[in-house]
């Protein structure tokens, strides 16, 4: 396993609509290990393919890894199945745009589906700040970071504060 180069917004990739995967070969089993490995040291809790410059529909999250629960996951073309109507704003930053934090509003409950490393089928609802980071990962397979869901002022004002670091 190796740790990958983690792309940093506004790389042009980071806004790109990535591939499905139709077959789960040693080069995919090895990018999840990778990705998992990766997102531990940066540290983060949730780590998209096209963030590692995979353009392929996969993403890694372990949400419980930093209170010593950890429940790594490795989700290939997740789709949500349900969203609540019911919303939550949770901070959320990425570790393509380190350093800036985003109030982000999203469904606050959604049920998603994907694909497991095994090839098995998986459903699982997620509540709280798990639903946050699912929404996240799943916009960047989609070539959406956060500074998409702001308003043009707030969006301008966190892009200054970034290149300002
Ligand atoms: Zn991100």
């Amino acid at each position: 396993m190796s740790v990958l180069p983690i792309l940093k917004w506004p790389d042009p990739r980071l806004a790109e609509t990535c591939s499905p995967i139709t077959q789960i070969t040693p080069e995919i089993e090895r990018l999840a290990a990778d990705m998992l490995e990766t997102m531990y040291a940066a540290p983060g809790r949730g780590l998209a393919g096209p963030q590692v410059g995979a353009m392929q529909r996969i993403f890694v999250m372990d949400t419980g890894w930093k209170e010593g629960k950890p429940d790594p996951i490795v989700c290939l073309n997740p789709m949500l199945q349900e969203v609540s109507e019911e919303r939550a704003t949770n901070s959320e930053g990425c570790l393509s745009i380190p350093g800036v934090a985003a109030d982000i509003s999203r469904p606050a409950q959604v049920q998603m589906v994907w694909t497991g490393l095994n090839g098995g089928r998986y459903v699982q609802s997620f509540e709280g700040f798990a639903a946050a980071c699912v929404q996240h990962e799943l916009d960047h397979l989609d070539g959406v970071v956060t500074f998409d869901h702001l308003g043009a002022d707030e969006r301008n004002a966190l892009i200054a504060e970034y290149h300002a670091q």
